[in-house]
């Protein structure tokens, strides 16, 4: 009877453990970087550039790259973060299927994770023609611990940030 009690014990302290303290210090959230966010809606086809849609550690690094960015005088505006895979699908048919220029090589991509976000040069008549920013912008990114699009071997993706580690897929 007594070995019953001692169990049910140990099977009581192991569940609260996995069900109630490893959420409360956010154990879940740091292993699979899982975070809440408002824009769930996979069906949605609208650009998003709020930084609280990326995944935590995405989020996280991406504030260090544009504190450092800041520091180094060079102006990063945030134009795209968490892609639903419907507005990715949209975007891989365009230059293709649809009118318009090719502006993804991939229907899977980081963004659709929300690993991976888009940048331009804010406050200027061409965000996208000064070659230096991004190759500025791409340093600090790579110093940061992301992969710039701007190092893509195949094909380069200046505006591009993603977060690559092995064992988030
Ligand atoms: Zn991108």
């Amino acid at each position: 009877m007594r070995k019953r009690i001692v169990l049910f014990l140990i099977i009581l302290i192991f569940l609260s453990l996995i069900f109630i303290v490893l959420p409360k210090i956010g154990f879940y959230t740091f292993v699979f970087d899982q975070g809440e966010y408002e824009h769930s809606d996979e069906s949605s086809t609208e650009r998003i550039s709020d930084l609280n849609e990326l995944s935590p550690k995405t989020r996280e690094l991406a504030l260090e790259f544009l504190e450092k960015c800041e520091e180094n005088g060079l102006n990063v505006r945030i134009t795209e973060t968490y892609r639903t895979q419907a507005r990715q699908d949209i975007l891989y048919e365009q230059g293709r299927t649809t009118p318009g220029l090719v502006v993804t090589w991939t229907k899977n991509s980081k963004h659709t994770k929300r690993h991976a976000f888009d940048i331009c040069e804010d406050d200027t008549d061409d965000p996208y023609g000064d070659l230096e920013f991004f190759r500025k912008c791409a340093e600090i990114g790579k110093e940061v611990g992301f992969t710039p699009g701007y190092y893509f071997d195949e094909v380069q993706d200046m505006p591009h940030y993603e977060l690559n580690r092995w064992w988030i897929q």
